[in-house]
């Protein structure tokens, strides 16, 4: 039961389906739906059709789609400066280094990239620059498609066509922190963690990993990197994921934290922010982007920030995030609650998870499978708790029809 692509002949007398599949390479397969607009979490396919879209463009869309703030924004920042080089700087681009370290709370330097696979190359270049090259990562991890970031990915499936991939890369099993001890050496030049995975189907580390982390690597005078493209920028109800209590109760301060989806609310940007010395680890020369930091993408991210500071969403995350934990992991066919915030895993007790999504489509309900057993949410940040509610009370009639 997949939901067809929207089939409408336009004046060219083929579908959008059919231009889709002759004119954009098939890395995605057969696109679900082609839509036309939105407006916070609604979207809009080309027959008028609304659907609640509880996936953000994957943890992308943190204040909605069209928010008034970031159209503002963008708009006036690209009818003022659009684009400059590098050779040159912007107000945006500086005030935003500013914000995100003062979220990260320590001096530092910040560099923008424009995605959060090329957040992670400039950490994979700052990281030799230590002089070491061996790296740690996790199983289950995803950092990535580019090569570098692909080689920090555990994937089989991902990684297998593209061997040999940059080297030296270890991986242990996540959230166990005796193997990660084990792994780290005085040659290890940093440690690659997402505070939660997200990708593998919202994977909480137990409680005092990521501290565990911190003292192996600062033990071993490696870097402590943390991975927060999806978990950061309030998405967890804290600004970045390893900040929130209950995912690590002890203070933890790493040495690098790369963010980018929500960052700019949809607007491509991605940023790897060092702490400390870790700062001054890529100098003139060493790495480098055209559009990185571009004045409209780094407004952008301070149109997201500004939101979420002035519209109190860090609270509102939680609350809406422990109305939809509570309401969907009411039904006895979930089998476990998992995530934080806005970033939720719903474990199935049958592994229907790709009829649940098509189902949930067809009822208006945008969602997503990262395991044939899971189901992801990671809406806006501006979902209203009618919203969710609604959802909630869809939910147990879409498991019906799934068959879960
Ligand atoms: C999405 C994601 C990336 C890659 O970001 P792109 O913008 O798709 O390159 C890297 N790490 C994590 C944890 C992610 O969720």
């Amino acid at each position: 039961m997949t939901q067809p692509v929207t089939d409408h002949t336009d004046h060219t007398g083929h579908s959008w389906g059919e231009r889709y599949a002759a004119s954009l390479m098939n890395t995605f397969g057969p696109p679900k739906l082609v839509l036309t607009r939105g407006e916070g979490s609604r979207v809009w396919d080309e027959d008028g059709t609304a659907y609640l879209d509880l996936l953000g463009g994957i943890a992308v869309n943190s204040l909605g789609h069209a928010h008034p703030a970031l159209v503002e924004a963008v708009s006036t920042q690209l009818g003022t400066l659009g684009h400059i080089s590098n050779f040159f700087a912007s107000e945006p681009q500086i005030g935003l280094a500013e914000r995100l370290l003062g979220l990260v709370g320590a001096p530092g330097r910040v560099f923008f990239a424009n995605s959060g696979a090329e957040a992670n190359e400039a950490a994979i270049k700052l990281t030799r620059r230590t002089g070491r090259t061996h790296l740690v990562a996790t199983e289950g991890a995803f950092h990535g498609r580019t090569m570098g970031s692909l080689a920090l990915t555990s994937k089989e499936a991902y990684r297998a066509p593209f061997e040999p991939l940059p080297g030296h890369v270890t991986f242990v099993p996540y959230g166990d922190a005796a193997a990660l001890a084990e792994a780290v050496t005085d040659e290890t030049a940093a440690v690659v963690l997402e505070p939660l995975q997200g990708e593998a189907g919202v994977v909480v580390p137990p409680e005092g990993y990521l501290a565990r982390a911190r003292e192996i690597t600062t033990e071993h005078g490696a870097l402590l990197w943390l991975d927060e493209i999806q978990t950061g920028i309030g998405r967890t109800g804290a600004w970045f994921g390893y900040q929130h209590p209950a995912i690590e109760p002890t203070a933890v301060l790493p040495d690098l934290v790369t963010v980018a989806k929500g960052l700019g609310g949809g607007l491509p940007i991605g940023a790897c922010i060092a702490v400390g010395e870790a700062g001054h680890l890529l100098g003139p020369g060493n790495h480098g982007t055209t559009f990185g930091g571009n004045p409209v993408a780094t407004a952008a991210g301070l149109a997201v920030l500004d939101t979420i500071e002035r519209d109190g969403l860090l609270a509102h995350v939680a609350d809406v995030g422990a109305q939809l934990r509570a309401g969907l992991g009411a039904d006895p066919r979930v089998t476990d609650v998992r995530g934080q915030g806005l970033l939720i895993g719903l474990d199935l007790s049958a592994p229907r998870s790709a009829e649940v999504v098509a189902t949930a489509l067809a009822h208006g309900f945008i969602i997503n499978n990262p395991t044939p057993e899971r189901i992801r949410l990671a809406p806006p940040l501006v979902l209203t708790e009618q919203e969710a509610a609604s959802f909630v009370a869809a939910w147990p009639a879409l498991l019906d029809e799934a068959g879960v």
